[in-house]
């Protein structure tokens, strides 16, 4: 019998009971056991939480606040989570089945949360407006960012701590206060965050949790007259939605959305490094990651022996329980979206792609558990290379000549990021600048940096987090004229 965990939902720094008294189960993707109850807002507690954000911006000490303190508190948030590293990352791996070598160490000291928080916090008092040279005699024209107000953030079940951090630091740097919206099947982890920040002791109303259904919260908050801005991270599919929604009010949406990454080998790459650094942006977080590159784009002349070379690496990974130091792959996150990925392995097979990598062998009674899947020679206009699986799941499809394969690499709707793997640098660089896709990497993958700006090209978002960009997005220019030596004359004379 497991002890089912009840959480509330958080505003103006206290708990709180759901309006409707309803609450949804969440389960631990590890054992298909429920662990946790989580509220399901509706339109009372979302108007509360706007309430107490909108108060906190236009009454309260925040909006008021000089640049510098803002800082001093976002630095003080990541000390508090750093020191909580092991706590948060626990409920995580609960939630969503996260390894905790995967969460706990990017939390501790040092690593890039503390980073995140840290470069933001400096960035509070350097977001300098600057004076236009306007061609107009006796008037000096200035230019000072502005936060919006009260801003949604809306989160995925992947790596909600992480995709948390890289939206609020900038947007509490910013000076906006905020109503978070955690995703349905991973909210335990923002509520524990809420509970550890309270030894912050920001004032009441800057950041507040609503928790529950993308239709039923989500939309209703980003909906709300007070909610001047929304930052939004899932599928595409869902940011259709959110941004036509915001579109009701004009409002300004960051969208930060799906991918289906190419990944370009050529056959003067380095093959073990290539392997090594395509098996690591796929496998170990199950393909539960945004830029998951899994469509291999491989020069003919390679393709066979890159295909060898990469089953046998993945096939030895260890799949089964986060909490086993022995563990390499963590389960699928939760339980709809594992019956996804195998519906979708099971179309892949049906529609006559080959199967070279079977993942399905780690399957179990209990938990959600997929091995890496490689299917060979995929035809690019197939559902497997045009949509994401977000899954453990590549496959591999040949090519010719560099403009074929730039060609093949840019022909779907997503733009979120791209490898190339090959020694001739200049080539590189020529294929990176033709790639429409918001990351490119050479030789390497997956890295990103709190000052590096990462987001999409074409559907796979707009704007940008981390980096000056990511600050920017929270922030709206204002024009100011002032006359030093006024005169007007009379219009009518
Ligand atoms: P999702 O779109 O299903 O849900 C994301 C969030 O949006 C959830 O909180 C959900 O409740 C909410 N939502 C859904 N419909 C909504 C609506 N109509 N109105 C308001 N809110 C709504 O995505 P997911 O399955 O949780 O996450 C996986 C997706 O997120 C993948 O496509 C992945 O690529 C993407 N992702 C992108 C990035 C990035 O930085 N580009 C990072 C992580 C994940």
């Amino acid at each position: 019998m497991v002890d089912i965990k009840t959480f509330k939902y958080f505003v103006n720094n206290s708990w709180h009971e759901p309006s409707s008294g309803k609450f949804f189960d969440t389960e631990n993707p590890a054992t298909g056991v429920t662990w946790a109850r989580v509220p399901d807002c509706r339109s009372a507690d979302i108007n509360r939480a706007v309430a107490a954000a909108k108060h906190a911006f236009y009454e309260g000490p925040w909006g008021k606040m000089m640049p510098a303190q803002r800082g001093r508190y976002l630095q003080k948030i990541g000390d508090v989570i750093s020191r909580n590293a092991e706590r948060l990352g626990s409920v995580e791996t609960l939630d969503n089945g996260k390894l905790p070598k995967q969460i706990t160490p990017s939390l501790e000291k040092d690593a890039w949360s503390v980073d995140s928080w840290n470069y933001y916090a400096g960035m509070c008092d350097k977001f300098e407006g600057r004076i236009i040279p306007a061609e107009m005699p006796n008037l000096h024209n200035y230019l000072k960012w502005e936060p919006f107000g009260v801003v949604a953030q809306i989160l995925p079940w992947n790596s909600p701590i992480g995709t948390l951090i890289w939206k609020l630091a900038p947007c509490l740097a910013a000076g906006n206060t905020v109503v978070l919206k955690p995703s349905e099947y991973a909210s335990c982890s923002t509520l524990e965050l809420m509970d550890v920040l309270l030894e912050v002791d920001l004032p009441p109303g800057v950041l507040n949790v609503v928790t529950g259904y993308g239709q039923t919260t989500g939309e209703p908050l980003i909906d709300h007259k007070d909610v001047r801005m929304v930052s939004f991270t899932g599928g595409t599919v869902g940011g259709r939605i959110v941004a036509s929604v915001a579109a009701r009010q004009v409002k300004p949406v960051v969208m930060e959305l799906g991918g289906k990454s190419p990944q370009i080998v050529f056959p003067d790459s380095d093959l073990d490094l290539a392997v090594n650094g395509i098996a690591s942006g796929i496998f170990p977080a199950g393909g539960q990651s945004c830029i998951s590159g899994s469509r291999l784009l491989i020069h003919k002349s390679i393709i066979d022996e890159f295909t060898e070379r990469l089953v046998s690496r993945v096939k030895k990974a260890r799949v089964g329980d986060p909490n086993d130091l022995k563990t390499q792959i963590g389960p699928m996150a939760n339980r709809p979206h594992y019956e996804k990925v195998l519906k979708k392995i099971s179309a892949a097979e049906e529609m006559g792609c080959k199967l070279v990598l079977d993942g399905r062998s780690a399957c179990r009674e209990v938990g959600y558990y997929i091995g890496p899947t490689i299917f060979s020679n995929v035809p690019n206009g197939s559902d497997l290379a045009q949509n994401e699986v977000f899954g453990p799941v590549a496959s591999t499809e040949s090519w010719d000549d560099e403009e074929q394969v730039i060609h093949l690499a840019n022909d779907t709707i997503y733009g979120l990021a791209a490898g190339i793997w090959s020694q001739n640098v200049t080539k590189a660089m020529r294929i990176a600048d033709r790639i429409e896709a918001g990351t490119v990497y050479i030789n390497n993958y997956f890295n990103a940096a709190a000052q590096s700006p990462v987001g999409g090209y074409k559907q796979s978002g707009y704007g940008r987090e981390n980096g000056w960009e990511g600050m920017r997005c929270f922030m709206q220019a204002k024009s100011v004229w002032l006359a030093t030596d006024p005169l007007q004359e009379e219009p009518f004379s």
